[in-house]
C-alpha cells in the first residue's frame, strides 16, 4: 500500500529529509504515533518520529544543517536519539535498533538493527507501522504485523509474544490501557491475559511514568473504559488501592449500600461530559475515597459514612504524595472539592438557611461552580423520578445561593474592617485581640448578625472590643 503524501501539509519537509538521507546513503522512515494517527485520520500530531538504518544522530544533524545551519539539535547520546524543532514540529530521529531486556529494569541493552528489528521492539502493531521516505518507494507503508488490519478492527495487539513484551517493559501495560481508553480500542485477549499475569511487574516502573499514562486515561472521553481495564487486570489495586477498597456491597439486617467503586466510575464519566479540567475529573475520582475507612452499620439508622469527606480530603494529600502528583494548588483544589462534596446536598435537606448558604459560598469561593458540576455528576440513580427530584433540588440551591451572593457578597470574602483599622480604633499595637476581633466579624457576617458593611463592622468591633477590655482610643 502506498500513502499519497503529496497532499500532506509536511510534504515539502518530508521531501527534503528524503533527499538528505539519500545523499548520506541512509534509509529513512516515519514511524509510530504519527503514522497511526495519519491512517486513523485523527488530528495530525506535532511530534514525528523517524527511524534510519544507520546513525540517527548524524542524519538528524545533516538534515538540520540543510534546513538551517543555525538550527539547534538536541542529542541524547545514551538513547541514540537526536531531535530538533522545525515549523512547529518536534522531530525525533533514532537509528534502527534491536533490544534485549534484563529482569530488573525497563531499560534495554541495545544493538544496531534493521527497520524490521526496530518495528519488533515497538509496543503495539498500530504503533509499529512505518512509511518509507526513500526515493525508490516513497510513501510505501511497511506493515509487517498487520497493524492496518488492527486499526480497522480497533484492536491492540503486540508485535511479539505479549507476556514477554509486557514483562520486558511493564509501562506498556499502562500504555495498552491508555490507548484502549483514548482510541476506543479493544485489547486483544492474549494481551489482556498477559497484562493480568504480569501486573505485579508495574512495580519496576516509576510513578511519574505511570501517572502520565493514567492522566491520559483520565482525559479520555469515557475514562471508565480505562479505569475498568485497570480494575480487571489488577493494576488499579496495585496503583490506587484506596479506590478498589470502595468495591463491594455489604448487607446487614436486609440493608445494603451502593458499590462505591462502580458509582465513582459513573461519576467520572458523567463529569467528563461537562469538563476537560483534569483536576476536576480527579476530584470526581476521589470524592468518595473516605467512604471505605468510615463505613459503619448503625442500628436503627443503617449504613453511615460519617465524616468521609473530611477524611477523604486528608487521604488526597497522601495519595498525591505517593503518586508523585503535583502538591501545589492542583492538590489543594482537589482536597477542597472532596471536602465540600456533600455540602450542597446537605443544604437541600437542611431547608437551606441563609447562613448555611453564606458559609458554603465563603468556603467554596471561586470553586463553587466546579463544586456544582461535581454534584450534578454525582447523581447516578437509575430511577428517573428520583433523578429529576435531585436535579430540581440542586437548581433550587443554586438559585438561593445566587440570591445570597448578590445580597451579601461573601464569595472571595474581604474583611470590611482591616487589622490596621482595628489597631487605630483602640489605639493599640499588634496583638492577639486583633485576630480574635477579625474572626468575630467574619463569623457575625456569615451568621447574618451584621451585614458585610464597613459601618456595621466598625460598630460591632467597638462593642466586642469593649467586652475584651479594650477602650476606644482618643
Ligand atoms: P502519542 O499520541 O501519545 O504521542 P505515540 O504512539 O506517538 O502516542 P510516544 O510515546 O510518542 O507514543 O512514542 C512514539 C512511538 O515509540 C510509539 O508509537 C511506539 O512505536 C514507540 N514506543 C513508545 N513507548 C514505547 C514502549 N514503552 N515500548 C515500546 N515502544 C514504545
Ligand atoms: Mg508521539
Amino acid at each position: 500500500m502506498n500513502i499519497n503524501l503529496t497532499q500532506n501539509k509536511n510534504f515539502k519537509t518530508f521531501k527534503i529529509f528524503s533527499e538528505v538521507a539519500a545523499k548520506n546513503n541512509q534509509t529513512l522512515f516515519i514511524v509510530g504515533g504519527y503514522v497511526r494517527d495519519l491512517l486513523m485520520k485523527r488530528q495530525s500530531p506535532t511530534d514525528i518520529d523517524f527511524v534510519t538504518e544507520g546513525n540517527g544522530i548524524e542524519l538528524a544533524k545533516a538534515i538540520a544543517k540543510e534546513l538551517n545551519p543555525k538550527l539547534k539539535v538536541s542529542v541524547f547520546k545514551n538513547y541514540g536519539t537526536a531531535m530538533f524543532k522545525h515549523q512547529g514540529l518536534d522531530l525525533e530521529f533514532v537509528g534502527a535498533r534491536k533490544e534485549s531486556y534484563a529482569e530488573d529494569s525497563r531499560k534495554p541493552s541495545v544493538e544496531i538493527g534493521t527497520l524490521e528489528d526496530d518495528q519488533k521492539r515497538r509496543d503495539f502493531t498500530i504503533n509499529a507501522l512505518a512509511i518509507s521516505l526513500n526515493k525508490e518507494n516513497f510513501g510505501d507503508l511497511i506493515d509487517p504485523f498487520e497493524g492496518i488490519l488492527d486499526i480497522k478492527n480497533r484492536i491492540l495487539r503486540t508485535p511479539l509474544e505479549p507476556s514477554q513484551t509486557y514483562s520486558d517493559d511493564p509501562l506498556r501495560m499502562m500504555r495498552a490501557i491508555r490507548f484502549a481508553s483514548t482510541l476506543n480500542f479493544k485489547i486483544e485477549e492474549n494481551s489482556l491475559n498477559a497484562i493480568k499475569n504480569e501486573s505485579e511487574r508495574i512495580r519496576i516502573v516509576s510513578l511519574e511514568r505511570i501517572m502520565v499514562e493514567f492522566n491520559k486515561i483520565m482525559l479520555s472521553a469515557k475514562p471508565s473504559a480505562g479505569l475498568k481495564l485497570m480494575e480487571e487486570t489488577g493494576l488499579m489495586q496495585l496503583i490506587i488501592p484506596e479506590l478498589t477498597a470502595l468495591k463491594g456491597i455489604e448487607e446487614v439486617e436486609g440493608q445494603t449500600h451502593k458499590d462505591n467503586f462502580w458509582h465513582t466510575l459513573e461519576v467520572v464519566d458523567n463529569i467528563s461530559t461537562n469538563t476537560d479540567n483534569l483536576w476536576l475529573r480527579w476530584a470526581a475520582l476521589l470524592h468518595d475515597i473516605g467512604k471505605a475507612p468510615t463505613k459503619k452499620f448503625v442500628d436503627g439508622i443503617g449504613w453511615t459514612f460519617h465524616g468521609h469527606e473530611f477524611l477523604g480530603s486528608k487521604m488526597v494529600k497522601n495519595l498525591f504524595y505517593r503518586l508523585k502528583l503535583p502538591l501545589g494548588t492542583d492538590m489543594k483544589y482537589v482536597q477542597k472539592l472532596v471536602k465540600l462534596s456533600s455540602r450542597p446536598i446537605a443544604l437541600v435537606d437542611d431547608g437551606t438557611s441563609d447562613s448555611a448558604l453564606r458559609r458554603l459560598l465563603f468556603d467554596a469561593g471561586e470553586d463553587l461552580e466546579d463544586l456544582f458540576i461535581l454534584n450534578k455528576a454525582d447523581i447516578t440513580t437509575k430511577n428517573s423520578s428520583k433523578q429529576a427530584k435531585f436535579k430540581r433540588n440542586f437548581e433550587e440551591v443554586a438559585i438561593k445561593i445566587k440570591e445570597v451572593e448578590e445580597k451579601d457578597q461573601v464569595r472571595n470574602f474581604q474583611p470590611p474592617i482591616s487589622g490596621e483599622e482595628i489597631m487605630e480604633l483602640f489605639n493599640i499595637k499588634p496583638s492577639r485581640e486583633i485576630g480574635i476581633l477579625k474572626e468575630k466579624v467574619k463569623e457575625a457576617i456569615l451568621e447574618g448578625e451584621i451585614a458585610n458593611d464597613k459601618d456595621e463592622a466598625r460598630n460591632f468591633v467597638i462593642k466586642e472590643g469593649e467586652l475584651l477590655g479594650l477602650k476606644i482610643g482618643i
